[in-house]
């Protein structure tokens, strides 16, 4: 009876670590391969040229630019199911979220994104912020120059902030394409 209970837990550990491995995202690099296209609903100006930055910890781990179609691609060769966040820049355009995910298991994950993203919105209208999946934090972006700051004291620290009466005041005169910030990530879409 020993000597069959033995075994069975040499076959089932054996099982056990041969699924893992063969699961483990880390075995496989990860190729995104993304064709941006512009969203209709702003004036952001072209798709061709836009560097594309992929981090892991908020750590550049891999950049590429877009070709004159909107396309680019990029290889994760480290990548052990991390969340990971795709942004956007370029001359004009805001540092832009674009895609956040976590344990991706497929080797190549085809995006097609708009920029800037069309957030999934609650029902009364709010965009969720990609990274927390949340709607609290999510503050509308306004340009222009007659920036509003507003001083808040917490613990005797005081500090400004841009986000006043529930808006992301962004300090630029330029009309950059991001329509939302999410104060907790920092990030903006
Ligand atoms: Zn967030």
């Amino acid at each position: 009876m020993g000597i069959r209970r033995a075994i069975f837990s040499i076959i089932l550990s054996t099982f056990l670590f041969g699924f893992r491995a063969s699961t483990n995202p880390s075995t496989n690099p990860l190729t995104l391969r993304g064709e941006v296209r512009l969203n209709p609903h702003t004036a952001a100006a072209y798709i061709n040229g836009l560097t594309i930055l992929a981090k892991i910890n908020k750590q550049i781990v891999e950049k590429t630019a877009t070709d004159s179609n909107g396309r680019f691609s990029l290889t994760l060769k480290d990548y052990q199911g991390e969340r990971l966040d795709i942004f956007c820049c370029g001359i004009g355009i805001d540092t832009l979220l674009l895609y956040s995910a976590s344990r991706l298991d497929k080797t190549t994950q085809d995006l097609a994104i708009l920029i800037p993203i069309e957030p999934k919105r609650n029902m009364f209208g709010k965009p969720y912020c990609p990274i927390c999946h949340k709607t609290d934090k999510v503050y509308p972006v306004v340009y222009g120059l007659g920036q509003l700051v507003e001083l808040k004291v917490k613990n005797g620290d005081s500090t400004y902030t841009n986000i006043v009466h529930h808006k992301f005041y962004r300090g630029t005169c330029m009309d950059m394409s991001a329509r939302y910030y999410c104060a907790r990530d920092r990030v903006s879409f």
